[in-house]
């Protein structure tokens, strides 16, 4: 075979084209903690715009960008309320307790997805011995639920009640363009129903780095302070912002073509025999149970023999990620060596 690896670890192994490449280099720049830059400025208001928002904010990263929402919308003591297996609560280093200061309620959700029942349930009375419920955060689409999408009725519902009982909304949008494309919901509906808003440049849209954090003018305001605080307040920002740019806009349409792939692959994987069962495959993200037949590291290694790269995902559990960089001859070696197994 080649000698070409393939990388499903994740989406965020993409490496720019030449194209964004010369956006980048092409791109006007200034000290943006001065306020300068103006291509950091054209991102965020782009952003603001799509969502229907009054202001942004760029970041180094999506974990930067939720916990610097997070931080915005609680104070120490206050409670956040999120599905079980969400990235603010497993995946960014326990920051919502460093961070701010916040304890957790956790949900057991479908796939990653809460509802509007399990919210109203979750909230603390307004007494002494609780923790004040402050802010509900959601994810779209659901990581750890190999790549589930949420329906918006249900995030209507838990919007109103937020809304109802003075409580925050947040979405955590790292992968929310592959949701969309999905969903064919728009980004403006979805800007209505959260007071925040992070979205990743830099998973399947193949930015090399960057999130944005949008919200109201207020809530962007603090949020720059605290961006600050955290060590985030970057200079000649503006070559990543033209990535960014360009990423939003040339490679959101292009996503049904990672999602095809990932489910072309899911289909294969149900016919293996080393598979338990396979989530269902509704985007980019593959996550699958293997029998007694391979161990999961024993199977990683297997791949890995064969050029493919993939991540544990939990006891016996596999994930893949689709993305810009894995194309359609990939797909056809990946399938090859899984039937093979
Ligand atoms: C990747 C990801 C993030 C942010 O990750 P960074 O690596 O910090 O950019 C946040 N939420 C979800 C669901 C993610 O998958």
């Amino acid at each position: 075979m080649k000698n070409t690896i393939i990388d499903l670890r994740s989406d965020t192994v993409t490496k720019p084209t030449k194209e964004m490449l010369d956006a980048m280099f092409s791109a006007k720049v200034g000290d943006d903690v001065f306020g300068d830059d103006p291509t950091v400025k054209q991102l965020e208001e782009k952003v603001a715009k799509m969502f229907g928002k009054e202001a942004a904010l760029f970041t180094p990263s999506g974990t930067m960008a939720n916990q610097v929402g997070i931080n915005v919308h609680v104070s120490p003591g206050d409670e956040v309320i999120c599905d079980e297996s969400s990235h603010i609560y497993n995946y960014e280093g326990g920051g919502i307790a460093f961070n701010s200061g916040a304890s957790v309620k956790l949900i057991k959700g479908d796939r990653g997805r809460i509802t509007a029942e399990q919210v109203l349930e979750c909230i603390n009375p307004d007494n002494e011995h609780f923790a004040s419920t402050k802010l509900v955060s959601i994810e779209n689409t659901a990581n750890k639920g190999g790549g589930s999408c949420y329906d918006i009725k249900e995030v209507r519902r838990i919007s109103k009640v937020c809304k109802d009982n003075k409580l925050g909304f947040h979405l955590d949008g790292a992968r929310l363009f592959n949701a969309l494309t999905e969903s064919g919901d728009t980004t403006a509906e979805t800007g209505a129903l959260f007071d925040s808003v992070s979205i990743c440049l830099s998973k399947g849209l193949g930015a090399p780095v960057g999130s944005v954090l949008t919200g109201s003018k207020e809530f962007i305001y603090k949020a720059r302070r605290v961006r600050k605080k955290f060590g985030g307040g970057m200079r000649q920002v503006g070559y990543l912002a033209a990535a960014g740019i360009f990423a939003l806009d040339n490679n959101i349409d292009r996503l049904k073509d990672d999602h095809r792939r990932a489910m072309e692959i899911g289909k294969v994987l149900e016919g293996c025999s080393f598979v338990e069962n396979v989530l269902p495959v509704e985007t980019n993200i593959i996550v699958f149970r293997l029998n007694d037949k391979y161990s999961d590291t024993r199977f990683l290694q297997l791949l890995e023999e064969k050029g493919i790269l993939a991540v544990g995902f939990g006891p016996q559990t596999i994930r893949f990620v689709t993305h810009l960089d894995f194309t359609e001859e990939m797909l056809e070696d990946v399938a090859g060596v899984l039937r093979e197994m």
